[in-house]
Parts: structure tokens; C-alpha cells; sequence
């Protein structure tokens, strides 16, 4: 007795993936601010811009997907970046994988509070990681001094000596903000156009 409506049913469903879709459905523009192919560079004037553009996408994906950072902890914030690299967030799925020497890093992790004294340590590290390289500035402290904006000590914001791509706000920001602005990150890199301003230059 149940067989009959099984079978009907089965009968429509066959019918229906027969039929071919609507062509809006094939071959429809996706909607504005959509990119179906995932490139953020989809309108090239020629096919040398277009062979460019492809090769900014192979570069920025293997930029973006293996991030080392520099194993670099000042003050408490570190202990959310050692957080954000245990099991439960695990980095690593990312691509983020802690080094130990600047000369093998792309990332630096300004985690704590930057001391005058720190400073020039500080640049030195930056300076002697390899070009392409990002900095991502962590928790109150490191984007504009926080608790210790006025004291006398204390540098009120990394950017102040290093170029900094990322703010992560909080004090300290947790691991998942830490995580947010790693993402962030990639997005970034994601749309970078070296070989395509090359060409342009
Ligand atoms: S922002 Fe807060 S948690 Fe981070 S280093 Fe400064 S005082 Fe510590």
C-alpha cells in the first residue's frame, strides 16, 4: 500500500532533475557585490590584464593561506594569542603557523603593551622579517597605549614605530577577536595587485 505513493513520489522527483532548470538559474548575473568566481578582479581590459590578474589570485592565495607569524608575546594580550593557537581555535587549520625566527615570518602579532624601551626592539624585529609582511596590532595597549596611554614608560600605539594592516580592539581581545582579525587579514591580502600595477607601471 505504501509503495504506490513512494514510487509516485520518486517518479515526480525523477521528472523534476529531467526538466532542464530556467535559464536564469544557468547562466543569471550573480547579484551586485556577489563574485561567483571568488576573485575580487573580474573586470580586466585585456588578456594580458587578465593573465595578471590570475596570477595575483595564485599569489594572494598562497600568501593568504600560510601566515607565519613571529612568536612574539609582551604582555598579557599573549596569553589570548597563545589561546588562539591551542586546540580549541587551533590556527593551524588557517595556515597560521608560529615561527620562531622574524627571518622566517610574514606576521607579527604586536600582543602587549610597547614600552620605550621595547620600541626599538620592536622595529628591529620588523625590519628583519622578509618582504611580503603584515602586522596586526592586538588589544588596547598596542593600538594606542590603553591603560598606560599617559604614563610616562609606555609608546601609545605600536603604528607609532611599525606600519600596522589590522586593529584588533579589546582589552585583552579575545581569541576569537584575534581570530576575526586574522580573517580580516586574508581578506586583505586576498585583494592585493602586485603583478597587475607591475603591468600598469
Ligand atoms: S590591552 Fe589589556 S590585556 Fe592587552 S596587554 Fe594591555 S592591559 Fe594587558
Amino acid at each position: 500500500m505504501l509503495q504506490t505513493p513512494l514510487r509516485a513520489i520518486a517518479a515526480q522527483s525523477v521528472r523534476r532533475l529531467a526538466t532542464p532548470t530556467s535559464t536564469l538559474e544557468l547562466t543569471g548575473d550573480a547579484p551586485k557585490g556577489l563574485n561567483k568566481t571568488g576573485t575580487p578582479f573580474t573586470a580586466p581590459n585585456s588578456t594580458a590584464e587578465y593573465a595578471l590578474a590570475r596570477l595575483d589570485d595564485v599569489m594572494n592565495m598562497a600568501q593568504r593561506t600560510s601566515l607565519w607569524p613571529l612568536t612574539f608575546g609582551l604582555a598579557c594580550c599573549a596569553v589570548e594569542m597563545m589561546h588562539f593557537a591551542a586546540p580549541r581555535y587551533d590556527m593551524d587549520r588557517y595556515g597560521v603557523v608560529f615561527r620562531a625566527s622574524p627571518r622566517q615570518c610574514d606576521l607579527i602579532f604586536v600582543a602587549g603593551t610597547v614600552t620605550n624601551k621595547m620600541a626599538p626592539a620592536l622595529r628591529r624585529i620588523y625590519d628583519q622579517m622578509p618582504e611580503a609582511k603584515w602586522v596586526i596590532s592586538m588589544g588596547s595597549c598596542a593600538n594606542g597605549g590603553g591603560y598606560y596611554h599617559y604614563a610616562y614608560s609606555v609608546l601609545r600605539g605600536c603604528d607609532r614605530v611599525i606600519p600596522v594592516d589590522i586593529y584588533v580592539p579589546g582589552c585583552p581581545p579575545t581569541a576569537e577577536a584575534l581570530l576575526y582579525g586574522v580573517l580580516q587579514l586574508q581578506k586583505k591580502i586576498k585583494r592585493k595587485r602586485e603583478a597587475q600595477l607591475w603591468y600598469r607601471r
